[in-house]
């Protein structure tokens, strides 16, 4: 991880870096600020270049270095990763039984969105915490010599979620730091932090980040267009999981309608083949998708009717719906609409009771056909 690869965070960037060139490195630091502005990959870039054997003359790690690639691939061994579990997913309560689970996660959520860790500790309402076996967990591998570099760093996400007695244990370790140790604790919520440890760490406040940076990022990363990046920069309030997860939910609808536009087109002009594999298309994008995608065009037959009963001022549709539904628009009237939302309504409701999907789909394609001529 570059810090260059991190959108924004010009100021941060320099501070962290300063205080990797000059080696006077704090040994506890405390990276604060709002969820999703990108803090633990800081973090992430921070220990890379730190034990980076080759770094740039621009200030970035080397990214090819032995250090650099076992960085990578999150198998550094002087880099320690503590985070908050539930005791049903680790019987031990410690961080390493859930190595795999959080690989994973750094991998695909670089801006550490919660609601995805707590997807993969498998219980969306979990409350995770730090328990105090891994304060020990810590401490025992802090009391080892580090491997190959002169740096054993700790990253340790969210230590406001940490139970009282581990933040005890890990207190010793803060105030008696073994040599060449550094302790970097990531906060969302750093208020929430016991006022011990909290007061014992130095800050590195973090901000939102700006529109412009989101905007590059989402154009760089996604692959998305100059004027949806920015504006999607502009509703996500600085947050990248938000601007993400609207970024990539505007992708999924533009594959939505054009199912939808696919169906209705074919439905019209009773292709049946079209519609066939038109639903086998469908129950491969996965159960989850095939449930929103429903609920898609039941959204979409409700503003069509609306549309069609010309009163434009409740219609909430993108430019690319309003441009299909002008022509289509007629098609949905008072004769079939209740009918039409009916079935979608039960295809939905049928998927998600484990109905095979092709048979549902296909089943409510031939309804559709004979509906549209209603
Ligand atoms: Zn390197």
């Amino acid at each position: 991880m570059r810090f260059s690869d991190i959108p924004g965070h010009l100021r941060v960037k320099d501070r962290l870096r300063g205080m990797a060139d000059s080696g006077r490195i704090p040994h506890a630091i405390l990276i604060e600020g709002p969820a999703g502005t990108g803090k633990f990959v800081l973090a992430r870039a921070f220990a890379q270049y730190i034990h980076c054997e080759n770094r740039t003359s621009d200030g970035e790690p080397c990214g090819c270095c032995p250090s650099c690639l076992q960085h990578e691939s999150f198998n550094h061994p002087d880099t320690v990763f503590s985070f908050p579990i539930l005791k049903s997913a680790s019987t031990a309560g410690v961080c390493d039984d859930l190595s795999k689970e959080w690989k994973k996660f750094l991998d695909e959520s670089p801006f550490m969105e919660f609601d995805r860790w707590l997807q993969m500790l498998g219980n969306p309402n979990g409350q995770p915490v730090v328990y105090s076996a891994e304060a020990l967990n810590i401490a025992r591998k802090f009391s080892k010599t580090s491997y190959s570099t002169k740096y054993k760093i700790l990253l340790f996400w969210l230590p406001e979620r940490m139970q009282n007695e581990c933040a005890n244990k890990l207190l010793k370790l803060i105030e008696e730091p073994f040599q060449d140790s550094l302790l970097i604790f990531v906060s969302d919520n750093p208020g929430e932090i016991l006022p011990t440890v909290r007061s014992r760490l130095q800050s590195v406040p973090v901000n939102r980040i700006s529109v412009p940076d989101i905007a590059a990022y989402l154009e760089q990363s996604l692959g998305s267009d100059r004027s949806s990046a920015l504006a999607v920069a502009h509703i996500a309030d600085g947050n990248m999981i938000s601007a993400r997860n609207h970024m990539l939910q505007s992708k999924e609808y533009s594959q939505f309608l054009d199912f939808f536009m696919l169906l209705m087109r074919a439905a019209y002009k009773r292709q049946v083949g079209v519609l066939r594999k038109w639903s086998i298309d469908i129950a491969s994008l996965g159960r989850e998708a095939e449930i929103r995608f429903l609920s898609y065009c039941e959204r979409m037959m409700r503003e069509n009717f609306i549309n069609n009963l010309h009163m434009p001022s409740l219609v909430y549709m993108t430019q690319a719906e309003q441009a299909f539904s002008s022509r289509f628009s007629p098609f949905i009237n008072e004769r079939n609409v209740e009918r039409l939302l009916a079935e979608f309504k039960q295809a939905r409701t049928d998927i998600a009771a484990n109905a095979n999907a092709k048979i549902v789909l296909f089943d409510l394609a031939i309804h559709v056909i004979l509906l549209l001529k209603a």
